[in-house]
């Protein structure tokens, strides 16, 4: 097969396998430093397509929620994820404030953390004293938030914390801009090719072999397959290796009539965001779990909790889901980004959850490898050697 070539040359060849958020805003950034960047992703273009692709980053509810994710802080959590979403959120502010296109699509219209017990009113605290460790704006009230509508809420709420920098992207524009801004600083994307294995010669790489039989030459290969690697990449990186699927799914409904959801709602177990007419609500989580198969009833389970945080929304909770992925699960829930195996062999995996949150950072991160400097120091705690 013939590649598109990418229309800038001048830097280094270097393909990036793997087209989900990660692998595009990888891409983005290679290419705006002027790499000669090949994209390659096994799935067929979203826009062609009449069933959703499997990158989990299609799946996603695309939340920026740097500070949330101290609700689901538990042991074996890495200890400097929070740091790591934190410079996410300020990535995103930076990406979306060079693209005013971006900016339609992007939205930072804040989180509002809810708690109901002492237990969750802990974790809720957490997400708070995180922010005031950022210097990040935020405001704890006993109760809800003034002003806010208690018919809809409930009056059980104990303690609530509002987190107006958190944000939300609407992925599939979203992905399809990133891809957009990728092409126009000179990257090609091809789809419908899966890389197998990675060529090296004295130590070096020197390209991608495909499951078509041909190859693809490069100086510098990023692994941005998510959970989705084939077997026969997975046996050749031990990073891969280290990797879970971890299955999730959105439930969605109709929202209720004069329902107005201006910030993402959320407990330690749910959250809710709206998408035009529609108000989606998740995630469930199944570690282990590697199939793509929707699952209603493991969506009608959070039915319960969709109840007890919006009691007075009145959902027509007939059990849709909208979305499947894997998320790619690493052991301790944090991404594995950085420099393995061959000389140029560069792996930017394993975000877990966050992926969105932490694909433009990530893209940052791995120009700088892939130009030979080392990235932020922020990073230095998420190598993929940290596991050996
Ligand atoms: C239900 C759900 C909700 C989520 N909500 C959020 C959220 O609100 N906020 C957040 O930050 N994160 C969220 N996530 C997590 C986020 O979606 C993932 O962390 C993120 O998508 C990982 O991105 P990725 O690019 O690494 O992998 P993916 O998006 O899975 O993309 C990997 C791509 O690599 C391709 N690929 C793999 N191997 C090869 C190969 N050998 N050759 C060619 N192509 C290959 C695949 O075809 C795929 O397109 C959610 C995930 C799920 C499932």
């Amino acid at each position: 097969m013939a590649f598109p070539a990418p229309r800038r040359s001048s830097g280094p060849r270097v393909v990036v396998v793997g087209a989900g958020v990660i692998g595009l805003c990888c891409a983005l950034e290679i290419a705006r430093g002027g790499g000669a960047v090949t994209v390659i992703d096994a799935d067929a273009a979203p826009a062609s397509l009449r069933i959703a692709p499997r990158a989990a980053a299609f799946a996603a509810a695309g939340m920026l929620g740097a500070f949330s994710e101290a609700l689901h802080e538990g042991p074996g959590h890495h200890r400097r994820l929070s740091d790591l979403c934190w410079e996410g959120l300020k990535s995103w502010r930076t990406l979306v404030a060079s693209d005013p296109e971006l900016s339609g699509f992007v939205r930072f219209n804040g989180a509002l953390l809810l708690a109901h017990d002492e237990a969750d009113a802990a974790r809720v605290s957490r997400a708070a004293d995180r922010a005031k460790r950022h210097g990040a704006p935020y405001e704890k009230f006993e109760g809800l938030p003034p002003g806010l509508d208690g018919r809809l809420y409930g009056a059980k709420v104990k303690l609530s914390v509002r987190l107006p920098g958190e944000g939300a992207a609407s992925v599939e524009p979203t992905l399809a801009r990133l891809a957009e801004m990728a092409l126009s600083f000179g990257a090609s994307i091809v789809r419908e090719r899966e890389v197998v294995e990675v060529a090296a010669s004295n130590d070096r790489v020197s390209g991608v072999h495909l499951d078509d039989g041909g190859a693809l030459p490069a100086d510098i290969v990023v692994l941005a397959t998510g959970a989705l690697a084939p077997a026969s990449l997975v046996a050749g990186c031990v990073a891969l290796q280290r990797l879970t699927p971890a299955k999730g799914m959105l439930g969605g409904a109709p929202a209720p009539q004069a329902f107005d959801l201006a910030e993402t709602v959320r407990t330690p177990r749910i959250y809710f965001g709206r998408e035009g007419e529609q108000i989606f609500f998740g995630a469930t989580s199944e570690p282990g779990r590697a199939d793509l198969d929707a699952d209603p009833e493991a969506i009608a389970a959070l039915h319960l909790e969709v109840r007890r945080t919006l009691p007075g929304a009145r959902f027509d909770l007939a059990t849709t889901v909208l979305s499947v992925g894997l998320r790619p699960l690493s052991p301790d829930g944090a991404p594995l980004v950085g420099r393995t195996g061959p000389d140029g062999l560069i792996v930017a995996v394993g975000h877990g959850r966050n992926g969105w949150l932490l694909a433009p950072v990530t893209g940052v991160a791995v120009a700088a490898l892939a130009s030979g400097v080392d990235p932020a120091p922020v990073w230095r705690d998420f190598t993929p050697d940290r596991f050996a």
